[in-house]
């Protein structure tokens, strides 16, 4: 296990990559470049490339030949398979630096990044490469004398824009399945996490996987995702990030070549919290974790607790209680229970709802403060506000921070009212011993994933994706793979 120290040391010696990575290389510095600011010191970690149009134009290019030659596209399963296993690998390898960038550049504990979010980001390359040699397409029942096939073909370029709280996570959800079934990518990073991505595409090239298959594009929002969103070449549009900017893209596609558009977008997801809950403490554990895990920084954070009358206040002291566990400290440290915000504008918006909760009535049972830590004030407590209006602001809005609202409610059917009583539905969770209502709360919960008895499960083998204002179709699983393929129908008359 690495010490403090251990992880400050490597930190010192890393090496960022600030350049687009285009048809297997680095490209030239481009006209526009922007800041990669850690946000737990404030300290100038690089000058990163701001790739705008022209540098999207290059990587579409690139991609597009890559996807036409057949290198990639009409290679055999074997051959992409193998390589993917190769990167896969060269994750693998290089976790402690991979988990070190995405800490640096966004702030989250180094020991999540990597024990968790970079072993995810390689068992997924290894899930879709190992399911390209075991889907088959179909044969339909067409008449004597005719052949009918079904074929599941890849789609070309995919775009793909992804957000800074998983950053080596977020390329694998999108990537390795676009990949898996043959297409090209282009993917933009986040503008506050893009050094990882800039890395795996490099190790993407010493996997064999052929040049022009990921190429990566650090850039701003409104330049050059924008330019992603628009380009005419593009033609699938995979997104991760808020509802706001996930409705910009489908302009884009109106706007430019009717581009399919996936969209993965924000949440207010409840963890609904019964009486009958077979252990409180241990459901207390669980909704700590819902919400305070990665700074609140998570797209199915469960940052609404619904629970009952009876156990309202005994439950409310039970959450307060696992705060200690969750204070701020350097993210470099493993004995932090959170890391830093990802930047001031952030933090910034993380108190204003915290300020804003004060001031609509609700009840601050714990933190509401601002930390300042090693030079930085990018820290936030661990909130709980009690009592909150589910018609406020902070019953409402997305925070993605670490500032939980607690809502006490009477009987089951209050309870679906108010989980159900939100623009997003991403996932929810569910607390109770009685299997009956377990599998009623499942049933009218509408949420793309609804635990029961845990918190905000998922897996490689499972859809994870929202309905309504969270977005529509599905990462994860086998079913991600049908947003980078079309059917062909080839008939074929003997
Ligand atoms: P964001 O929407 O601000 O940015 C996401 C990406 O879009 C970034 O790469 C950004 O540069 C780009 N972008 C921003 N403005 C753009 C524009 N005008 N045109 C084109 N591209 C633009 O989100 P964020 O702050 O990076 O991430 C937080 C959000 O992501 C939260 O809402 C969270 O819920 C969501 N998220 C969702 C999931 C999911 O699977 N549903 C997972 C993680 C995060």
């Amino acid at each position: 296990m690495r010490t403090h120290q251990d992880w400050a040391k490597e930190a010192a010696q890393l090496t960022f990559r600030t350049r687009a990575f285009v048809g297997g290389r680095y490209g030239e510095a481009g006209d526009a470049s922007f800041e990669n600011r850690n946000p737990a010191t404030g300290a100038l970690l690089s000058e990163v490339v701001d790739a705008g149009k022209a540098g999207v134009d290059q990587a579409v290019a690139a991609a597009r030949a890559t996807f036409e030659s057949g290198l990639w596209s009409r290679a055999s399963a074997s051959f992409r398979k193998e390589r993917m296993l190769r990167l896969a690998d060269l994750i693998a390898e290089n976790a402690a630096e991979l988990a070190l960038l995405d800490s640096l550049d966004m702030g989250k504990r180094v020991v999540d990044a990597h024990e968790l979010d970079v072993p995810f980001s390689v068992s997924l390359f290894r899930y879709y490469a190992e399911a390209i040699d075991k889907i088959n397409d179909e044969v339909a029942p067409t008449p004597p004398g005719t052949l009918g096939l079904i074929r599941r073909v890849p789609l070309g370029v995919v775009g793909a824009v992804i957000p800074w709280n998983y950053p080596v996570d977020m390329l694998a959800w999108k990537a390795a399945p676009a990949m898996a079934v043959g297409n090209s990518v282009v993917l933009k990073p986040a503008e506050q996490s893009p050094s990882s991505a800039l890395r795996i595409a490099e190790l993407a090239a010493e996997a064999g996987i052929p040049d022009g298959v990921l190429n990566v594009v650090p850039g701003l929002g409104d330049s050059t995702g924008k330019a992603l969103g628009l380009h005419p070449d593009v033609d699938v549009l995979a997104f991760t990030g808020s509802t706001e900017v996930g409705a910009y893209f489908l302009q884009y596609a109106g706007q430019s070549n009717l581009k399919q558009v996936w969209l993965e977008c924000g949440g207010k997801s409840p963890h609904v919290v019964f009486a009958d809950a077979e252990n409180l403490a241990t459901t207390a554990k669980q909704t700590a974790f819902g919400i305070w895990f990665n700074q609140g920084a998570v797209c199915s954070a469960h940052s609404r607790v619904l629970v009952q009358r009876e156990v309202h206040e005994e439950f409310v002291s039970l959450v307060a209680a696992e705060a200690a566990a969750y204070a701020p400290g350097d993210p470099l440290d493993p004995a932090s229970g959170m890391g830093a915000i990802v930047s001031p504008e952030q933090t910034d918006r993380i108190m204003q709802f915290v300020d804003a909760a004060g001031s609509s009535g609700a009840r601050l049972v714990t933190g509401g403060e601002r930390v300042r830590l090693d030079g930085s004030d990018c820290y936030v407590q661990p909130t709980v506000f009690d009592d909150v209006d589910p018609a406020s602001e902070l019953a409402r809005e997305e925070v993605f921070g670490p500032v939980l609202a607690v809502t006490a409610f009477n009987t089951e059917d209050e309870a679906v009212a108010l989980a159900n009583d939100t623009s997003y539905g991403l996932a929810a969770s569910v607390a109770t011993s009685n299997l009956s209502r377990a599998h009623r709360l499942a049933e009218r919960i509408h949420a793309g994933t609804v635990t029961v008895n845990g918190v905000d499960a998922f897996s490689a083998g499972t859809p994870f994706g929202g309905f309504k204002g969270s977005g529509f179709g599905r990462d994860l699983s086998l079913h991600a793979l049908d947003k980078y393929v079309g059917l062909k129908t080839v008939w074929i008359n003997h």
